[in-house]
């Protein structure tokens, strides 16, 4: 894309920002392609940096992110929808998974200051955005660089911002849940029950292989607490099909051990190689082939868990946040989502995004939409 970037506009300066350049180092530096590069940490001063660039002067502009212990503090006003904001409360992560180059990309674990979330939060509440969803690359250590884990003390003060109907979070590392952590969970009216708890594997020797700091039965157990403390929560998570030395019995752990759970959603993942990291040079890779096949096998598995998850809510009375209208199969409808996520669409002369109403799920309109009266 940057080549192409070059090649369409030969007069202009090409800038790349972010991971690429982070994790690219000389490479990056020395292609021709690009003109300027900028890390992590170092986004939010693009502007700047590129009109010293343009008057001639140079500057350090990839700091080591290893060292940088600075959340990059960059406020958010308002976002493409109108009715879900994205806040990013943390960079960085301290886990080393095998495969993953974020440490090395991103640095390690940077918390937000709270009182700048809150504000950030305070503000698109203001302008009229009822639901937030909490980011960052590793939320479950929002915190920890700071001396201790906040993620529940910032929940609690978001939940005393008047504007903001609905807390969602991003996905959380499974060791996070605990009984009590999930009880005070349960205690935030504002949270929704929608949880994507990261898995990767079903197999605990291919977890072992990750570098993931859990087993399966300890997964499994805060799946169960989550179960308990939650009315019929959403429950999702990544996997990644094909990681080096998977071998078939370990995939058929792995699907064993989804059948059990029955997720609502699974991000499915076939294994790619980083640069750099321990799992690129493991033996035994898989073939690209295996990876596919076994990745269908389980996006087949998904869509019955899927449906069943959404069958649950037939009859019920749900409340839902719209978004957006939209005509489906000729009809014109309201578009919006369930507290658990699930999308649904009301028939309505008046215009309903960005309000909050409560209906009855009656049947299916397509496979993921459900009809709200
Ligand atoms: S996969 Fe997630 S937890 Fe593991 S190193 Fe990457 S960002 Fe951290």
């Amino acid at each position: 894309m940057l080549h192409r970037a070059k090649k369409k506009n030969p007069g202009s300066v090409v800038v790349a920002v972010g991971c690429y350049v982070q994790a690219g180092g000389e490479e990056v530096l020395k292609d021709e392609g690009i003109d300027l590069a900028i890390g992590n940490n170092k986004k939010k001063d693009l502007v700047e940096i590129l009109e010293k660039y343009l008057s001639g002067k140079t500057e350090e502009t990839i700091i080591d992110i290893g060292k940088t212990s600075e959340f990059e503090e960059m406020q958010l006003k308002e976002t493409a929808g109108h009715t879900r904001a994205y806040i990013k409360i943390q960079d960085g992560c301290n886990q080393f998974c095998s495969y993953c180059m974020i440490p090395y990309a991103r640095g390690r674990v940077r918390s937000r200051n709270q009182e700048d979330i809150l504000k950030e939060v305070r503000g698109l509440a203001g302008k009229g955005y009822k639901e937030t969803v909490l980011t960052g690359i590793h939320i479950s250590s929002y915190g920890v660089d700071k001396g201790k884990p906040a993620l529940l003390e910032l929940l609690k003060e978001i939940q005393r911002i008047d504007g903001i109907e609905r807390i969602r979070l991003g996905s959380l590392e499974p060791r996070i849940i605990t009984e009590e952590f999930a009880q005070e969970l349960g205690r935030l009216p504002k949270l929704c029950p929608h949880f994507h708890l990261s898995l990767q594997s079903g197999c605990d020797a291919t977890l072992k292989r990750m570098n993931r700091h859990y087993t399966t039965g300890e997964y499994y157990e805060k799946v169960r607490i989550l179960r308990r403390v939650f009315a019929n929560p959403a429950i999702t998570a990544d996997i990644i099909v094909g990681f080096p030395g998977e071998t078939e019995e370990e995939f058929q752990e792995t699907k064993a051990f989804l059948e059990k759970i029955k997720f609502y959603e699974m991000h499915v993942f076939k294994y790619s190689k980083r640069k750099g990291t321990p799992a690129a040079v493991m033996e035994h890779q898989v073939q690209e082939e295996t990876k596919a096949s076994r990745s269908n096998i389980l996006l087949s598995m998904e869509k019955v868990h899927s449906k069943e998850f959404r069958e649950s809510f037939l009859g019920q009375e749900e409340e839902v946040l719209f978004e957006e209208e939209k005509e489906i199969g000729g009809d014109f409808y309201q578009v919006g989502h369930t507290r658990q996520y699930v999308k649904v669409a009301k028939k309505s002369e008046k215009s309903l995004p960005n309000t909050i109403t409560a209906g009855k799920i009656t049947k299916f309109l397509s496979d993921d939409i459900m009809l709200l009266q």
